[in-house]
């Protein structure tokens, strides 16, 4: 069987200021939890004064000493993080760091509200793939075999302990850690002299600020079938967006695309028909789960799911047949720009 590993590290968002904007910007670029992450601060403070250059840099110091500190909590390969002990325990582990316990509080939460679109416990079942490696197509029994092993229910925090009821069950926060890191530098952030700015963590955009011109910041979506090439645009001053898509880690083996997003019920790559999916939200963790939850769903139910108004988001779904869903409170602000795709409103989404 011939197989071909593709890995894709290009950033699936990219950023543009708004094109009057004047503002000097410092950016700062380093390699974290398993990808690129950019911080871009504004170098003027809320009172027009300028920043200086010690300051900013202790900013940017700050900024990337929150990341270490959350990549070495929920690693999943670091043999000290605490996801990594909780993996290899068989009850659970005592004295769990603060991230820890959040990502898995709410992804526990996040879990049971997609109705398990999302779910926490698939580190088993990724390995199996081995997406990060050359690629594997398991049988249904080697699926099965680790497929009741992950309940997210069989976990719960008991003060500062996790504890699990099943020993096999194993821990990856791939789908959510890094909209929760986003979120936590944009609070930092807030709390500088800073007058705005913004960061880029894999696929995940926290965006914060005044800008002084009051600009929107023009955030590109990548084309999931033409990576070098810009979907189209949303205009935002504030707020969180992330991506998941079936381009972004993927191997091909006998003409079929498998792809590392999974379906928790299924135990092997979502079909739902979608192969891109961004979700606009306040909340980073929030945007970044729903968004690997809405890809899960399926236009069909994601619409559902946002008319339930169980979560506060927007969303853009993008379909096989290169068909673009809006939800409402995000359709004015999205310009597309690939021809090859039709914009269409989640209510024509739902009668496709
Ligand atoms: P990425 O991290 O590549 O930007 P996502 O946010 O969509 O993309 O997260 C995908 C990662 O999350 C996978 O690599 C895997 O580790 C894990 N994962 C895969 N399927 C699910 C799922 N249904 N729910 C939660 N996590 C998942
Ligand atoms: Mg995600």
């Amino acid at each position: 069987m011939k197989r071909v590993l593709v890995v894709l590290l290009a950033l699936s968002l990219c950023i543009l200021p708004g094109c009057t904007a004047k503002e000097a910007y410092s950016e700062n670029t380093f390699y974290a939890m398993n990808t690129f992450m950019t911080v871009r601060l504004s170098t003027v403070s809320e009172n027009g004064d300028s920043i200086s250059e010690a300051r900013i840099a202790e900013i940017h110091r700050t900024c990337e000493g929150i990341i270490r500190e959350v990549e070495a909590q929920v690693s999943v390969t670091d043999a000290d993080s605490d996801t990594v002990r909780f993996n290899d325990s068989d009850g659970g582990i005592e004295d769990c760091g603060e991230h820890f316990l959040s990502l898995l509080e709410r992804s526990v939460f996040l879990s049971r509200l997609t109705d398990r679109a999302f779910a926490p416990t698939l580190r088993p079942l990724s390995a199996l793939w081995d997406f990060g490696g050359e690629g594997y197509v398991p049988t249904d029994d080697e699926i099965d075999a680790l497929l009741c092993h992950t309940d997210p229910l069989a976990v719960y925090v008991n003060g500062n302990a996790a504890l699990k009821t099943d020993p096999e069950l194993q821990l990856d926060f791939g789908a959510v850690a890094k909209g929760y890191a986003a979120q936590l530098l944009i609070l930092y952030l807030e709390s500088t002299e800073c007058r705005g700015g913004l960061v880029s963590l894999g696929g995940n955009v926290g965006l914060f600020g005044d800008k002084a011109d009051s600009t929107a910041y023009k955030v590109g979506l990548t084309d999931p079938r033409n990576k070098d090439a810009v979907l189209g645009y949303l205009s935002l001053t504030d707020g969180f967006v992330s991506v998941s898509g079936d381009y972004e880690r993927y191997f091909e083996a006998d003409g079929i695309r498998y792809h590392h997003i999974l379906d928790p019920k299924r135990g092997s790559p979502a079909k739902s028909g979608l192969i891109s999916t961004a979700v606009i939200a306040k909340d980073g963790a929030l945007a970044d789960a729903l968004s690997t939850a809405l890809f899960v769903m399926g236009a069909e139910d994601a619409i559902a799911f946002y008319e339930s108004g169980e979560a506060d988001f927007e969303a853009i779904l993008i379909t096989e047949d290169k068909e673009v869903i809006l939800t409402e409170g995000i359709a004015e602000l999205f310009a597309l720009s690939a021809e090859t795709y039709t914009v269409i409103s989640s209510e024509e989404g739902m009668n496709d």
